[in-house]
């Protein structure tokens, strides 16, 4: 049986933001992608800094948050946006970055030229500006001839 109210610490609720995933990639958290900023238990609150303006999974990761902090009985905690500063790439963790690669997409990177997730090979071609999503661009591996998608940088 779950307790209908849990203990407020930030580790409790840190670790049920832990493990809600990205909506779009499903193999990185949004602890990973660097979204949320703070956790305080006085007032309880999750502030979370949308990763890109308009993109439609923002609607879906602050669902995700408010179901899983409700199912694990932080009801009464309130998630907020935070806007300013804008997120940017750096903010995603080194776990974050590997697990994108494990996924078969570029994590972000300064380099002009995308990295192949599959062989490592800098010998890659965009293909389209827009891949999977808005967020992200198709790019070509030109040694394993592989398309993966690349983190658009900001
Ligand atoms: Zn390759």
């Amino acid at each position: 049986m779950a307790t209908a109210v849990a203990d407020l610490s930030e580790d409790a609720i840190m670790a049920v933001l832990d493990k809600v995933m990205d909506p779009e990639i499903p193999v990185v958290s949004i602890t990973d992608l660097g979204i949320v900023r703070a956790v305080t238990t006085d007032p309880p609150r999750v502030m979370i800094t949308p990763t890109y303006t308009g993109c439609p999974a923002t609607v879906a990761i602050e669902d995700a948050i408010r179901e899983a902090l409700d199912a694990n009985g932080f009801r009464g905690v309130f998630v907020e946006r935070q806007l300013f500063p804008p997120w940017t790439t750096e903010w995603i963790s080194e776990r974050g970055r590997e697990r994108l690669r494990a996924y078969g997409i570029d994590p972000p990177h300064s380099n002009t030229t995308a990295q192949c997730p599959r062989c490592g090979s800098t010998d890659t071609v965009e293909i389209s500006r827009f891949g999977s999503t808005p967020c992200k661009a198709q790019w070509q591996c030109n040694a394993c001839h592989e398309p993966f998608d690349r983190f658009k940088c900001h």
